[in-house]
């Protein structure tokens, strides 16, 4: 992770400074577990709520939901209730919250006890994705040392407060990132997505009781503003953008890697092109487009790069800053495969539920790759758009599904980006045989 000078720097700064950040020793005396004691000793669950709130931390796994509301959405009184860390990051260019467990795994778990004695949890489950060996040796050990010095467990730090966490393994499936689909696989069962409505996970999650199933980097958020205050994290950015976040910088730059950024006063143009961040298109190639928010999220193009790393900004451009995974294409790439490659990627990753998502991302794969392959044909343009609108009624922004979760429409996001704005290339692929670029 690396955190310029030129912006705030103040929430995760720990994780480059030090080699041995992930470890217990270094996390105390840096500190940690300091803003739990203030929480247990000071501070009653609502004012810690009432905290979480002011900050305005939206949710950074996705839909970018205001936490404090999320755990608001709890029905009073119904217990037991739990916390659920959805550390199954794998939108395609993400990697922060990878980075965040492998290299400061406490302040995970310091931010999802906070989050836990917040809102009265019964019990937090920490659910780590299954390719990320590194990240689940970390977390566990961190599990294991925090136990060993009270930290977690029973009178936690002799505050009278005790509470269990929970360390799962995932198998590597896309979709347990959906946060039904985790709570199914938490279950022991196939993550199959669950339905919304009646299966809104604050009022029937895990086991069907009210579960808060929060992001890696929201909750790791959390120890810095006990510390510092709500309205300290408020302060930064603006709108209803606040704090910084990181974003996962990929693709034709010179600097690929994880970058903490203050929101809202940053834009694509300071991530990809200031020399501490991104340092400018490799090679020096001029851009084409970029994914400003996970491959589920529809491109922007270089009209853009002055647009403010803000949700609402985004949302105006018919976009999503989603995972915070900014992925960067120039002018070499071929933007029929690219979209292919994202197509690929959730056709292979669909559980198969639902039939517009089952069979009608296999559908959009294919004709994709007929296209840059040479088969293609100039009706399948409209094809695509037409197999994409039985996916997500409409092809706006945010997508109206037919489907159960947002994997179909995710599928269509990269054929609404592309087709319109790239329908000459697309026809040079029908008319020349394949890719320009060759195969
Ligand atoms: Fe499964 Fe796709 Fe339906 Fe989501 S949209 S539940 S991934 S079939």
């Amino acid at each position: 992770m690396t955190f310029p000078a030129s912006v705030p720097s103040i929430v995760h700064n720990r994780i480059r400074r030090f080699d041995d950040s992930h470890t217990i020793e270094r996390y105390v005396a840096e500190g940690g577990y300091e803003a739990l004691r203030k929480a247990l000793t000071s501070m009653t669950p609502e004012q810690v709520h009432e905290e979480v709130k002011t900050s305005n931390l939206t949710g950074r796994g996705g839909a970018g939901f205001p936490a404090g509301n999320k755990w608001g959405l709890l029905p009073p009184d119904v217990f037991p209730r739990y916390v659920v860390v959805n550390g199954d990051e794998s939108e395609p260019g993400t990697f922060k919250d990878r980075e965040l467990m492998e290299r400061d795994p406490h302040q995970l778990v310091e931010g999802a006890l906070i989050c836990a004695y917040a809102v009265r949890a019964t019990r937090v489950f920490l659910y780590v994705r299954g390719e990320m060996a590194l990240a689940q040796e970390r977390v566990g050990q961190a599990l294991v040392d925090a136990y060993a010095r009270n930290f977690v467990g029973n009178d936690i730090m002799g505050t009278g407060w005790s509470m269990d966490v929970v360390l799962h393994w995932g198998a590597g499936a896309y979709i347990v990132g959906e946060e039904t689909a985790l709570i199914e696989s938490l279950e022991g069962k196939r993550a199959f997505p669950r339905i919304k409505p009646p299966f809104f996970p604050a009022a029937k999650g895990l086991y069907y009781k009210p579960t808060i199933v929060n992001n890696v980097e929201t909750l790791s958020n959390l120890p810095w503003i006990v510390t510092n205050g709500g309205a300290a994290f408020a302060a930064m950015g603006g709108g209803r953008s606040t704090g910084t976040r990181i974003e996962s910088l990929s693709g034709h730059v010179k600097r690929p890697g994880n970058y903490e950024i203050e929101q809202h006063n940053t834009t694509f143009r300071d991530l990809i092109f200031d020399p501490a961040l991104g340092a400018g298109m490799r090679s020096d190639v001029p851009l084409k487009m970029f994914i400003p928010g996970g491959a589920s999220a529809p491109w922007l193009f270089p009209e853009h790069l002055d647009t403010k790393i803000d949700g609402d900004e985004a949302a105006k451009l018919g976009t999503m800053l989603g995972s915070g995974a900014v992925v960067v294409m120039d002018e070499s790439t071929c933007s029929v495969r690219a979209a292919w490659n994202i197509v690929h990627f959730f056709a292979h990753e669909s559980c198969g539920q639902c039939t517009p998502c089952r069979e009608g991302t296999t559908w959009l794969e294919r004709i994709l790759w007929r296209i840059e392959t040479g088969s293609g044909r100039e009706e399948d343009l409209d094809l695509l758009l037409d197999v994409s609108d039985n996916i997500s009624v409409g092809l706006g922004w945010p997508p109206k599904q037919t489907t159960i979760c947002p994997l179909g429409p995710s599928a269509a996001s990269p054929i609404l980006s592309s087709v319109p704005h790239f329908r000459d290339e697309y026809l040079v692929h029908v008319k020349e045989g394949g890719c320009p670029h060759g195969r």
